[in-house]
């Protein structure tokens, strides 16, 4: 395989910072590709790939690059955030517990940042809260995708939208994707995977094993009625969707489809009831998923080390969230005791017997139970600082995650502002 020149794309980019206009370089390299057997005539080589660009996806990609790490980023919608964004569930939590702190980072950054930006506020969060709602972030979406895209930016991920992988194979380096997306059909080469997707598509598509509960707990759609939403001040209104789940885009269709049914049903009523709120002035692109597939890693987080926070020796990350799991007649959240943090191992971000890929966000291994509290978006956003951080060292040493020495993991999230447990 010949290599050509790097492609230098010039990339104007704003400094958050500074408001000083700065250039970046795209960091990854495009090389003629003798393997390909597709129309495309190239291969993208990089070092770090993450598929999904939602809450767990994004900040794993800031945390690569940070690393000086090439890192490309792929995502099916054609913005970041997830179902923090997409989803309209606009207010992460929860980064602090018990009167501290305990999950900080590139996450916290970014929703700090996206508070101050749009003159919010955050949480009191001295005041311990009667429902733990209260210590939820309340975030402006639109910013928030805006700003975790100008950070990847920022940082040197090269970011791919509207695109998904088709076809995974291993290599001796890593691993080759054949990715997809209208009018494109590329192959992309890496040492590390995360799958980031939510569902553990990625894993999936491996064949490695996934597990998943017969009745899985609803999604929710959600959208406003009346005539005004100031977005990042109020939380939107939402209906429960059975049977939604993200493993395929034929359940996810029927689930778009009943929820938007029974959204029109319900400004029927309100039409018909000269309701002064039958406007619907705001509606998601799609429902929101709470649950689909989750791995089944070198580890399974149980219900029982979550709720006493179990200090596992390879912890990387805090997790702070009740006991939440929606079912048909709603959801009776089940407040961990006090002075209760539950921990996330590496492990669990480990499928099991596998090497070279890492998945972080609501599909980490974990009982049903455990993870109704495991999959929010503080704990998410931890579990992809640290497995960003743990592909870019893998990557750089050319080994497998399991063997990169946990001090040296911990290490680097320090030095990116994450809070790591102390063992
Ligand atoms: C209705 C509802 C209410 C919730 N309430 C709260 C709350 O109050 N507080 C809280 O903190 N959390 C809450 N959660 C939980 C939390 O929002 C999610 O569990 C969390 O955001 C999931 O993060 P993730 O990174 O795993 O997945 P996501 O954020 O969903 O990201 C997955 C990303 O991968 C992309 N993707 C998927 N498949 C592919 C593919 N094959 N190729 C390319 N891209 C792909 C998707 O487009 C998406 O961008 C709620 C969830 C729901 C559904």
């Amino acid at each position: 395989m010949k290599n050509k020149p790097i492609a230098r794309r010039q990339l104007l980019l704003q400094s958050a910072a500074g408001a000083t206009w700065i250039t970046a370089s795209n960091k990854t390299s495009e090389v003629d590709s003798s393997l390909s057997s597709f129309d495309s005539s190239k291969i993208i080589m990089t070092d770090v790939l993450i598929i999904g660009g939602g809450t767990a996806g994004a900040i794993a990609s800031i945390q690569s690059a940070r690393a000086g790490i090439k890192t490309v980023l792929i995502e099916r919608t054609g913005q970041l955030g997830g179902t923090a964004t997409v989803g309209g569930v606009a207010f992460p939590g929860l980064f602090h517990a018990w009167g501290r702190q305990v999950i900080s980072g590139i996450g916290w950054e970014l929703v700090r940042e996206t508070v101050e930006m749009d003159n919010g506020t955050l949480p009191d969060f001295t005041i311990p809260p009667s429902r733990h709602w209260n210590h939820q972030v309340h975030i402006n979406p639109f910013l928030y995708s805006a700003l975790a895209e100008e950070k990847c930016l920022y940082a040197g991920v090269t970011l791919r939208y509207y695109e998904f992988p088709l076809s995974i194979e291993k290599t001796q380096e890593g691993w080759l994707l054949e990715c997809v997306g209208p009018g494109t059909r590329i192959k992309i080469g890496c040492k590390q995977l995360i799958d980031c997707t939510g569902g553990a598509d990625v894993v999936g598509m491996l064949g490695l094993p996934r597990l998943r509960e017969d009745e899985t707990q609803p999604g929710s759609f959600l959208f406003k009625f009346g005539e005004s939403y100031q977005p990042g001040r109020e939380q939107l209104q939402s209906v429960y969707v059975h049977g939604a789940d993200s493993s395929t885009s034929e359940i996810r269709t029927k689930a778009n489809l009943s929820g938007r049914q029974e959204i029109l049903k319900q400004l029927r009523r309100k039409i018909a009831q000269g309701d002064k709120n039958a406007r619907l002035i705001q509606l998601q692109p799609e429902a929101a998923i709470r649950e689909s597939y989750r791995i089944l890693g070198e580890i399974i987080i149980s219900h029982d080390d979550y709720i006493h926070g179990y200090m596992y020796e390879d912890a990387v990350s805090y997790a702070f969230y009740p006991i939440d799991l929606h079912t048909k007649d709603g959801v009776i959240p089940k407040p961990l005791e006090k002075d209760i943090v539950p921990t996330i191992p590496l492990r669990a971000l480990v499928p099991k017997n596998s090497r070279n890929i890492l998945v972080a966000g609501r599909c980490v291994s974990s009982d049903r139970l455990a993870n109704s509290g495991l999959r929010v978006q503080a704990s998410c956003m931890g579990m992809g600082q640290a497995a960003g951080a743990t592909a870019a060292l893998a990557a750089q040493r050319n080994t497998t995650p399991l063997e990169v020495p946990l001090e040296e993991i911990r290490k680097l999230l320090h030095k990116h502002g994450a809070i790591v447990p102390r063992t």
